[in-house]
């Protein structure tokens, strides 16, 4: 039997179910929620050549009609363009308001699936199945979608919650080890954002994760609590949904700072070494002590992730330059700037007034 958690949005509830074998179970759990819908699956082709198969004679099984889009895998694909071709997909295939768009893939076909769908027909309603491990414990969760600009990652798109989101834990395996690497360093802020115990119980299971069966199912499914629980808080990040960005103010500068080349960095890689960094800046200022950056330093490295700037091969732009990517986030106001700091291992905290001239001597001092 699959974990179930359920995100607590009221009348727009709904279900993620975790665990092995959900890809061949999909029909039957969509058919028990919404009886008689078609679907447009959405699939990258390298999850297509892995999974697309059996999903879909899973939802034959249910008497689930559906057509596959299948578009190419990689970030660029968060584009206008195919998000024009997903459309064109979903309306050829003469699709209703009430019929599904299903999202199997990584982070990349989920934020593309799940705003088409929230466009097509004023709002049509959709299903992810995530199948990276940071789909699984993030993205597929809490309903931001969106596209990318030349101005920018993620600034186009839709609060738009999917019905139902179906983690199947088994599909990880054909998962490249890197990737699971990345994702796992989401799964890990969840611990450091408020669940101290579950940093506890990774920093002593973090194997068993890795090679799958019950641990993994365990710490996906806790880890989708931590984000349901953020997210039915504060659904559209009014308030402390910021915290879910633990990390990421570092790790977004460093991904931008090598023009997002994936060869050098990929997300995951780069809130490792950013929430490495957010508690050795909060040791800095004095709000943790520095034995917990030590220890979150010495986690992530075990997994085998990056921790430090100078673990990213090539070299780096400047500290100036660095803040001037850190300025440029979203999340600044004049010359303060906005960072999740910590009290220690699962006590962070949004902190709006951290003085540029601070970070900018952090940054000089771990170049
Ligand atoms: P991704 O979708 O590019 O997937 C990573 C790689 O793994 C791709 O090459 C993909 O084809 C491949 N892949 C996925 N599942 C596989 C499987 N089971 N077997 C083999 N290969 C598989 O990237 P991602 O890391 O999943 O997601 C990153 C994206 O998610 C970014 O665009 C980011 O902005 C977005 N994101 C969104 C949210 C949100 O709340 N909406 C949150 C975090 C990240
Ligand atoms: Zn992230």
């Amino acid at each position: 039997e699959p974990v179930r958690v359920e995100v607590g949005l009221g009348d727009r509830a709904y279900d993620i179910l975790i665990g092995p074998g959900l890809t061949e179970r999909a029909g039957a759990e969509i058919a028990a929620r919404m009886p008689g819908v078609r679907a447009a699956i959405v699939t990258d082709e390298n999850v297509a050549g892995a999974h697309l198969e059996a999903f879909a004679a899973g939802l034959a099984a249910a008497d689930i009609a559906s057509t596959s889009i299948v578009v190419a895998p990689g970030e660029r694909t968060k584009s206008f363009e195919r998000l024009q071709d997903v459309v064109d997909g979903i309306l050829s295939a003469r699709l209703e308001r009430r019929d599904i768009v299903v999202a199997l893939g990584g982070g990349v076909v989920g934020d593309l699936a799940g705003f088409a769908s929230g466009i097509v027909r004023r709002g049509m309603r959709f299903v992810q199945v995530p199948t990276s491990l940071l789909a699984q414990v993030d993205s597929s969760v809490g309903g931001k979608t969106g596209i990318n600009t030349a101005q920018g990652k993620n600034l186009v798109g839709l609060f738009h919650q999917p019905q139902l989101v179906l983690a199947d834990t088994g599909v990880l395996d054909t998962l490249p080890e890197r990737e699971f690497r990345a994702g796992y360093a989401e799964v890990a802020k969840y611990g450091l954002i408020d669940r101290p115990e579950f940093f506890q119980w990774l920093e002593a299971n973090w194997r068993e994760v890795f090679a799958g069966g019950q641990a993994r199912t365990q710490a996906i499914a806790e880890s989708c609590r931590a984000k349901a629980e953020v997210v039915a808080r504060d659904e559209f990040e009014t308030g402390d949904r910021a915290l879910l960005n633990l990390g990421h103010t570092f790790g977004h500068a460093l991904e931008a700072a090598v023009d997002y080349d994936g060869a050098r960095l990929v997300h995951g890689e780069g809130v490792a070494i950013g929430m490495a960094l957010a508690h050795r800046f909060s040791a800095r200022l004095n709000q943790c002590s520095p034995d917990d950056a030590t220890r979150v330093e010495r986690h992530l490295s075990a997994v085998g992730l990056p921790t430090r700037m100078q673990d990213i091969p090539g070299s780096l732009p400047d500290a100036e330059r660095l803040l001037s990517y850190i300025a440029q986030d979203k999340k600044v106001t004049r010359g303060a700037l906005t960072f999740i700091l910590t009290h220690g291992i699962g006590q962070s905290f949004v902190a709006k007034d951290v003085p540029a001239s601070e970070v900018l001597s952090f940054l000089r001092e771990n170049h």
